[in-house]
């Protein structure tokens, strides 16, 4: 392996003291309200990972579990309630919800400013105008990981595989604020036969599909940045989207599966929530 790692926890560990200070120096309590309907494991391991760093942050997590069965209607109703509570300052519902709820109606109705997962279309609006103080989390967390290499992106041949709404697109749109020219791939791109030549020419690669080993390691062009968002199980262990093994002997910085993109992204919704508690202030 000739890539350097680019690992999340440091960087994570690095803007939770930033976080630490602002949270202090906000001088009162800031509280993250977390909706979580009906039981599900994976929500109770978010969960419970938002808990544990919250706290260490000086932040007041506080969790409500509503039954299963609630109502759309009722879960607005809800969040309409927390919006106007004065004491909140961000609004988290934790996934996957109900059949009878569909997330994307229900994130709207939580007010922008309150928004920590910096998914309310007001918010994506904002990057457009490059104008957002909230941003979308695992977005964040790629530009992090890009900024502590200390790459200038200004003109990088970009390629983004993966066009969904929480991680492709919104990011596409924070690497054009900062002039990478960008290509978003996805599965057109894929049944049409031209993945690898778009793959072959990104000195930046950025991969969040969920396909194990879908970029085949010798496709990476010679000291490219691989960031691997992708996490998969296979046989018992976490892998990521690209062949790592293969792909390490080629770029210049690589990200681990599990170890890359993971560790920020919790770290981003706490300093979402800074942010959201700064904008109620003014
Ligand atoms: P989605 O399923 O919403 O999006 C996957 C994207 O990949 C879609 O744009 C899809 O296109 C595209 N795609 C599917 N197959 C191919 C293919 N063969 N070639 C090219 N593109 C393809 O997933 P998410 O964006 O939510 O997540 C992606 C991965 O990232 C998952 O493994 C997820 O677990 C992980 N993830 C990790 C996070 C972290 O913190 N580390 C946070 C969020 C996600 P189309 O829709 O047109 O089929």
């Amino acid at each position: 392996m000739s890539a350097k790692l680019l690992e999340g926890k440091p960087i994570a560990e690095k803007i939770q003291t930033e976080i630490r200070q602002e949270i202090k120096s906000l001088g009162s309590t800031v509280i993250l309200a977390s909706i979580q309907v009906g039981d599900n494991a994976g929500a109770e391991s978010y969960v419970k990972s938002q808990k544990k760093l919250a706290e260490s942050l000086g932040i007041e997590y506080r969790f409500n579990k509503l039954a299963s069965e609630t109502s759309e209607a009722a879960l607005i109703e809800y969040i309409n309630k927390l919006n106007i509570d004065k004491s909140v300052q961000g609004i988290i519902i934790q996934m996957p919800l109900p059949s009878q709820i569909d997330y994307k109606k229900i994130s709207t109705f939580i007010c922008p400013e309150k928004d920590v997962e910096g998914m309310h279309p007001a918010n994506i609006g904002k990057i457009v105008f490059g104008k957002a103080k909230i941003l979308p989390c695992t977005p964040a967390a790629c530009m992090e990981l890009l900024k502590s290499t200390g790459v200038n992106l200004y003109g990088k041949e970009v390629v983004i595989v993966g066009h969904s709404e929480i991680v492709g697109k919104p990011l596409s749109l924070l690497l054009l604020e900062e002039f990478a020219t960008v290509t978003v791939c996805h599965i057109g791109t894929s049944k049409a036969g031209k993945l690898e030549e778009h793959v072959k020419k990104a000195q930046i690669l950025i991969v969040a599909v969920g396909k194990p080993n879908l970029i085949k390691g010798d496709l990476i062009s010679p000291e490219a940045i691989v960031i691997d968002v992708g996490i998969n199980r296979v046989e018992g262990k976490i892998v990521g989207d690209v062949e790592f093994e293969a792909a390490a002997k080629k770029a210049a910085f690589i990200t681990p599966v599990p170890g890359g993109v993971g560790p920020l992204t919790v770290t981003m919704l706490m300093r979402n929530l800074v942010e959201a508690a700064k904008l109620q202030r003014v």
